[in-house]
């Protein structure tokens, strides 16, 4: 049997005892893991060694997802009495070769986007030009654009993602980190030809999943937190957004065993790198299932160990209130830098995988944070974002903020 259909059958078995009886469990108690500090720091070290040391890069399709994804419904299954693997389909994109860029007589480190076309094994060639914000190499007979060479935000080189209906989707596109752009732009005034070579494929009807669990409340009414479990294919993530989703999983932890007012959905998406695959068929299977109007309540965490200072992106006045005054009540002042407020509402509308709830009319958060950016944000999409780099004061923090705000939103 199978390892995914083992745990759907268990899962099942489980389930089959009645609501009851699987309430009365003791294996449905599991707010010992995260009841003190000293614990959630024991639970986020250990499940950050698992997914990320142990398992690494788990990009959407790959086996390394899947794996990882069992574990986490696992780690669900001893929090709430509802577990499952919600599987969708997407074309999936894997790397075959590593990618060289050459250029001015040298290999300049890249990253291939994910979802890129990929050039044919002479490799993309012709000479360098600088556009806004990028640089493109192109043929200098046909004067067509070989391939495109983005740069990366923070430092050094990262993935992209490449929409496949998009416009430009035919071009192989990479990118290169800004330590290398003066020499480009060398390359560029002396008119250097560069060349591009790596090797992809596309995997048609691939599958992945999002992991749901469910702590059944006194009513339909639900509140839904969730985070991504998937990583760009090079990258352990740990801070982009293994840290994160654990902590969803902590916050199940801490209800394990109670029956709420309303009906809890933790959940892990899958495909959020590659445009947010997991979130919007979770939002679509809802709507078909006519249940989607029971969510009154939708929390996204992406990326809360970027620093001490919670980004909240919401449009309702409300709850933007609610997560201020917890910070005022937990005494959580950030003495790290004054200049940043501890809650810090970023303007404008909610954004990403949060964004179809938002749209569906219902009351949404959507997190990210700042304050160590020097630290923390080179590491965005890169190989040294690793278990070690989370900052545990971001960890606590935010568990305990969201456990309250889970609270409070409760007695709404
Ligand atoms: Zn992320």
């Amino acid at each position: 049997m199978k390892r995914r259909e083992f745990l759907r059958k268990s899962l099942a078995a489980s389930m089959a005892l009645g609501p009851l009886a699987t309430f009365a469990s003791p294996r449905l108690d599991s707010l010992h893991l995260v009841a003190g500090p000293e614990d959630r720091a024991r639970y986020m070290a250990r499940m950050l060694d698992t997914l990320c040391t142990q398992i690494g890069p788990r990009y959407a399709g790959s086996e390394a997802y899947d794996r990882s994804a069992e574990l986490i419904a696992q780690e669900l299954a001893l929090a709430v009495p509802k577990t499952e693997l919600d599987e969708f389909s997407l074309r999936a994109w894997r790397l075959l070769e590593e990618p060289i860029f050459y250029c001015g007589g040298r290999s300049l480190e890249c990253y291939p986007a994910f979802g890129s076309a990929w050039p044919d094994q002479n490799g993309a060639r012709g000479v360098l030009t600088r556009q806004a914000g990028a640089f493109e190499i192109v043929d200098p007979t046909s004067k067509q654009v070989t391939a495109r060479v983005n740069i990366s935000t923070y430092g050094r080189a990262v993935t992209g993602v490449i929409d496949p209906a998009s416009e430009n989707a035919h071009i192989p596109t990479i990118c290169i980190g800004k330590q290398d752009v003066a020499f480009l732009e060398d390359a560029v005034a002396s008119r250097s030809t560069a060349r591009v070579h790596f090797k992809a494929e596309f995997i048609d009807d691939a599958r992945t999943s999002n992991i749901v669990g469910t702590l059944p409340g006194e009513t339909d009414e639900e509140i839904l937190i969730f985070a991504h479990a998937d990583t760009q294919y090079n990258t352990p993530g740990a801070n982009d957004n293994t840290a994160s989703l654990i902590i969803v999983l902590m916050l199940a932890h801490a209800f394990s065993g109670t029956r709420p007012k309303r009906t809890m959905t933790f959940m892990g998406t899958g495909s959020e790198e590659y445009m947010l695959l997991g979130a919007k068929h979770y939002v679509e299977r809802r709507r078909a299932e006519d249940s989607l109007h029971n969510i009154k309540f939708c929390i996204n965490f992406d990326s809360l160990t970027y620093g001490p200072n919670l980004y909240v992106h919401t449009l309702d006045e409300e709850l933007r209130q609610i997560m201020g005054s917890i910070h005022h009540d937990l005494r959580l002042h950030n003495e790290f830098d004054p200049a940043y407020p501890i809650a810090f509402e970023y303007p404008g509308a909610v954004r990403s995988e949060a964004h179809p709830y938002a749209e569906a009319g219902i009351r949404t958060i959507d997190l990210n944070s700042r304050g160590y950016d020097e630290e923390q944000l080179p590491l965005w999409h890169r190989p040294e974002d690793t278990a070690d780099r989370v900052p545990p004061d971001c960890v606590e923090n935010s568990f305990l903020v969201f456990n309250e705000y889970l609270r409070r939103i409760q007695a709404l």
